[in-house]
């Protein structure tokens, strides 16, 4: 390996990729935070709250149209095809993820091996019905369900809960991985921002991949300041 310092991530079977927004922002997905972050030009009270949805749905529904369209014209990216493939050769890590995009499955991931944290933009619920259906239509047409209630999408916005499950079995995944690799996030989002510290805790080795100092990354131990894509080809290199 070229790092001698690094440790050689094959010699783990079970790792979990905790991903965040960072990841997909080399396939052109602008992050929350940050330069060019989203919410720097959109309230998140006027469009990514259960509030606003109640308010005012077509608006919101306008907005996330728009994120589907961003999305959808994005290919996954150097990083998301090297987690694929360790997750095709280590059949027991898996893929923890804040972001929304759906880029690890699009890039060959089974979806069971992806826990969505904050959900996904490409499936809707219907809260009267209590329904879930995926759908990648852009722009989503109608966007009512059959009972006459607007589908909401099936995200974890603003002031909203995480699901229970979801949430448990990010935790189990953590628990019994033996190598935790931490890529793009800022940190600073809670719950998903503790979740870490329970594979730390059971003594998996932790690397955290951003080009920027987190508040976490004294936490980790290995650190490397690059872009997703690079960092993750110097632990993989090509064969
Ligand atoms: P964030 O926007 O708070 O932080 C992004 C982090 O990525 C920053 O620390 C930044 O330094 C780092 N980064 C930027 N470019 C990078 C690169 N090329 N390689 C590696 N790291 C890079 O994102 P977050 O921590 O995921 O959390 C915030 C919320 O953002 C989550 O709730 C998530 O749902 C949401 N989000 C998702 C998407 C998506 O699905 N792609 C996009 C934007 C926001």
């Amino acid at each position: 390996m070229s790092n001698p310092s690094l440790p050689d991530l094959n010699r783990f079977g079970q790792i979990v990729f905790f991903t965040g927004a960072g990841l997909s922002a080399e396939s052109g997905i602008p992050t929350y935070r940050g330069r060019g972050g989203i919410w720097r030009e959109y309230a998140y009270e006027d469009y990514a709250c259960q509030r606003a949805f109640e308010h005012n749905p077509e608006k919101v529904w306008d907005f996330h149209d728009k994120r589907r369209e961003r999305v959808a014209a994005c290919e996954p990216n150097e990083g998301h095809r090297i987690i694929s493939e360790v997750l095709r050769a280590k059949p027991n890590s898996c893929v923890v993820t804040q972001n929304i995009d759906g880029l690890h499955q699009r890039c060959g991931v089974d979806a069971a091996k992806v826990i969505e944290l904050h959900g996904s933009l490409w499936r809707v619920r219907c809260d009267r019905e209590g329904r879930i259906i995926d759908n990648d239509q852009v722009p989503i047409n109608p966007r009512t369900c059959a009972c006459g209630a607007y589908w909401r999408p099936d995200i974890v916005w603003f002031e909203d809960m995480l699901d229970p499950k979801v949430l448990d079995r990010a935790r189990q995944a953590l628990a019994a991985c033996d190598a935790i690799v931490s890529i793009g996030t800022s940190a600073v989002v809670y719950p998903a921002a503790e979740l870490p510290c329970i594979a730390m805790s059971n003594g998996a080795v932790s690397i955290e991949i951003n080009p920027e100092e987190t508040p976490a990354s004294h936490l980790y131990q290995f650190r490397i300041r690059k872009s997703a894509s690079e960092a993750l080809a110097m632990l993989w290199p090509p064969a």
